[in-house]
């Protein structure tokens, strides 16, 4: 048995040095001064990619800004079977899987956005082509409610994509090796809707699964 340690870590910005701000129990704090996002771990405070997705300017009434984390990573078949490998081809390779770094007290087919998201990119998906979402650098809206980390991120990105192929092909069996290679966070535009995903830190607030246009474009 060892000893249980305590990290504390110095809720600084590393580039300025203002306060950041956050939560009890956000894995993710934001430096209000220079819009920069630094994680907590065990070694202390990592820097992340930080943009924001849906457009710049700031939210209407009826939006809210929320954390995603978007994943790049190489998906091949661990161990599938013939129908599945052939069905399920053009969801291996080089793909972006978003999963919410935001509480989500109700998760389903419909009604998690990092499932929604990532198939709205698969969408996008030409032959030999994998889009880039059209991300601004700078961050417009702090996004609240960052506690799902990236690590704990990682471990949903395999369910995420599972039910992405699900409709598909059945996914019974299928298992997916996940070679990670770039992890952003980003600041998502989202709608407010009373009958969709209720946000347990946000109980106010309930994004609906229409989700803004990752728009992928040309000139990125
Ligand atoms: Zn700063």
């Amino acid at each position: 048995m060892g000893i249980p340690a305590i990290n504390v870590v110095c809720l600084r910005c590393q580039s300025c040095g203002e306060h950041l701000a956050g939560r009890d129990f956000d894995r993710v704090f934001f430096c209000p001064a220079c819009r920069r996002a630094f994680e907590a771990g065990p070694t202390g405070l990592e820097e992340l990619e930080f943009r924001e997705a849906g457009g710049t300017g700031g939210a209407d009434a009826d939006e809210l800004f929320l954390p995603m984390w978007m994943f790049d990573v190489d998906v091949q078949a661990a161990r599938a079977s013939d129908e599945q490998r052939t069905r399920a081809a053009g969801f291996f390779g080089r793909v972006k899987v978003f999963v919410s770094a935001f509480r989500l007290s109700h998760k389903g087919f419909y009604g998690d956005p990092g499932v929604a998201l990532t198939r709205h990119w698969y969408l996008k998906v030409k032959p030999g082509e994998a889009p880039e979402p059209a991300l601004e650098k700078t961050v417009g809206v702090i996004p609240p409610g960052c506690t799902v980390g990236s690590s704990r991120a990682m471990q949903y990105a395999e369910p995420v994509l599972l039910l992405v192929i699900d409709p598909v092909v059945d996914v019974t069996g299928l298992e997916l090796k996940m070679a990670f290679e770039k992890k952003t966070l980003l600041s998502v535009r989202f709608h407010r809707n009373d009958r969709r995903v209720k946000c347990l830190d946000l109980a106010e607030e309930y994004p609906e699964h229409a989700f803004p246009d990752l728009v992928c474009s040309a000139d990125k």
